[in-house]
């Protein structure tokens, strides 16, 4: 469940390549795994490019009592619409087995849109920007590895600033290499 907290609007990308931000996370079986098999499923996909991965972070799990997670972004450039790359997406978590039991619960991998060109945009299977982003040291730390100067659509600010208000989270760098 995902909770809208601004104003929708409807912010289309121009047509072309398109710049998306995908969070990974992950807290049951060997997530590592279920992470490299997102990113080589995502770069096998021939209307998708992965254009850079970040390090692997473990964080505290938001929600009901369950297992640190691990983290990561992936940034990428793609011809697909949000909708379709959503659907790639769900289509690689059905892969690892994902189940969706219990809102916020555990799970074997999770991947979320963070951003998708800047757009602003809300239907009834998508939100973008992802609206718990900015609260979350767990995605923002890791974009800022890899995006540092990447803006905020909807705040306008850059993940360092947002980070600022996240440092009391538990996070911790895993892996540099993966
Ligand atoms: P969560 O990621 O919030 O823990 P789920 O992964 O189970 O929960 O996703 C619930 C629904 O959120 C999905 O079915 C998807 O349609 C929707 N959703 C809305 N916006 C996004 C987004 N930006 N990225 C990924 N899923 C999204
Ligand atoms: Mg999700």
């Amino acid at each position: 469940m995902l909770l809208v907290h601004w104003l929708p609007l409807m912010v289309s990308a121009s047509p072309g390549k398109q710049q998306a931000l995908v969070a990974l996370g992950g807290n049951i079986g060997d997530v590592l795994a279920h992470f490299r098999h997102a990113r080589d499923a995502l770069r096998a996909h021939d209307r998708i490019d992965v254009v850079r991965f970040s390090p692997v972070y473990r964080s505290t799990a938001l929600g009901p009592p369950q297992d640190d997670y691990l983290n990561a972004v992936i940034m990428l450039q793609t011809y697909l619409p949000a909708l379709e790359l959503l659907d790639v997406l769900q289509a690689i978590e059905q892969q690892c087995q994902r189940r969706r039991l219990q809102h916020w619960g555990p799970r074997t991998l999770d991947l979320d849109i963070i951003d998708y060109a800047g757009c602003q945009y809300q239907d009834e299977r998508l939100i973008l920007p992802h609206p718990q982003a900015h609260r979350r040291r767990f995605v923002l730390q890791p974009l800022r590895d890899i995006a540092p100067s990447w803006q905020h659509p909807v705040f306008a600010c850059s993940p360092d600033v947002l980070l600022q208000a996240l440092l009391d989270q538990m996070l911790i760098c895993v892996h540099d290499c993966w």
